[in-house]
């Protein structure tokens, strides 16, 4: 028997259960011929929610000219697109050198953890979180450490507890927003008061801003670095949700604020850029007809768009589910519902969310998954069609029913 090969130790403290082992049960299920209802994953194009046709004419006409590889940071005329987004959302200061394109926001948050974290440095990252953030922290060597967003409060963060957690070796503080999972969009209040906290302790501010135009209820977004220039900002954003080509993997990410104290750090971002040569170059061709062409996404979420119409329909529905209560969604495309524990015991979600797998036939994540201490919530994607989800949020009710 040869020695037996295990995952490097890197790998012990990384996690990204949203693609966790469910879903090979689901996968059997299929197999076996099962139909299952999947709300597990935010991906728009498999709902029918397909990229606008002027970013696929785009792409698919400049593909001759997309062999080879580009600059590392990206084609000029994507950052130069994105830099004009800066203007239009008031990031002040943002050169084409300043931004970067990546192999979506998943690529970035990586390089850029990478690029900033030593053995045991900090990073503080929301609770419940996108778990990327928390993966790619711990997978850099660093540590996450949670700070509380406050269902009380429409899951705002809590910026007590964020300033309670700050120690000599944190060194960045990430903010999702709008956020996956609970849909909230923050005021302008709560992010200059994480701002300000950034700037008394010198922190490096990520805003991942991937759901900025997923906005419900005539909710206006704010992008974080707009508020200040005076600290340093990361902020993420990209083609996969507002422009629904999740498959392109398309994303960048803008420097922004006092950043000259951070040439060492912005080196070594330039450096892990240039080590994967350059991002996917057709996709970077459709990030200027994304950021400069119609704005469908408005489309689907003001009143009669269809991500609306969903969205109401599912949180009418689930909220009327005994026990279950749910902070209605301002943003993006989750729901994060609250199962009261003293209406349903649930020891480990993750075996709850099996369960309703095997005898429902249909797929959620566990609360968590999302790196939520308690096994009391679920995060529903709102993108299947309002008959698939009225279907799916029948049996989440009947799979309850016999847990009560
Ligand atoms: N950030 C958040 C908050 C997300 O929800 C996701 C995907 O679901 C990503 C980043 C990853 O996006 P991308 O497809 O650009 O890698």
């Amino acid at each position: 028997m040869p020695t037996p090969i295990r995952k490097s130790h890197k790998l012990d403290n990384v996690c990204y259960d949203i693609r966790g082992p469910v879903l090979e049960h689901a996968k059997r299920l299929e197999d076996e011929g099962h139909r299952i209802l999947k709300l597990n994953i935010g991906n728009p194009a498999p709902f029918g929610f397909e990229a606008p046709e002027e970013i696929l004419q785009d792409v698919m006409r400049n593909l001759p000219t997309a062999q080879g590889y580009s600059d590392s940071k990206g084609l000029y005329s994507a950052r130069k697109a994105v830099m004009q987004e800066c203007q239009r959302k008031n990031i002040k200061g943002v050169g084409v050198e300043d931004i970067f394109i990546g192999n979506g926001v998943s690529e970035l948050i990586t390089i850029s953890l990478q690029a900033l974290l030593d053995d045991g440095d900090e990073v503080l990252v929301p609770m419940p979180d996108y778990p990327l953030w928390t993966a790619a922290t711990n997978m850099a060597s660093g540590h996450a450490v949670h700070y509380a967003c406050r269902e009380e409060n429409d899951w705002e963060p809590d910026v007590e507890d964020i300033r309670a957690k700050i120690t000599s070796r944190t060194k960045a503080l990430v903010v999702i927003n709008p956020n996956n999972p609970t849909g909230a969009v923050y005021s302008d209040h709560v992010l200059k008061n994480i701002l300000a906290v950034a700037r008394e302790f010198g922190l490096i501010v990520f805003s991942d801003e991937i759901y900025d135009k997923i906005l419900y209820d005539g909710t206006e977004h704010t992008s974080t670095a707009s508020l200040a220039n005076d600290v340093f900002v990361i902020t993420m954003n990209g083609l996969s949700k507002s422009y629904r080509c999740a498959g392109f993997r398309s994303g960048w990410m803008i420097l922004s604020g006092e950043r000259r104290h951070a040439q060492d750090f912005i080196e070594g971002l330039n450096m892990l850029a240039s080590m994967r040569l350059c991002a996917n170059v057709p996709a970077q061709n459709a990030i200027q007809t994304a950021l400069g062409g119609y704005q469908s996404i408005n489309d689907l979420i003001l009143p009669g768009g269809r991500l609306l119409a969903q969205r109401d329909m599912a949180w009418e529905k689930l909220t009327a589910i005994p026990g279950v209560t749910c902070v209605k969604p301002k943003g993006a495309l989750y729901m994060f519902p609250r199962l009261d524990p003293e209406v349903y015991a649930i020891e480990d979600d993750q075996k709850l969310v099996l369960d309703l797998l095997l005898e429902e036939k249909m797929l959620l994540v566990q609360g968590t998954a999302f790196n939520w201490p308690s096994p009391d919530h679920l995060r529903i994607v709102t993108l299947p069609w309002v008959d698939q989800l009225e279907e799916a949020i029948d049996r989440l009710g009947r799979f309850l029913a016999r847990r009560r």
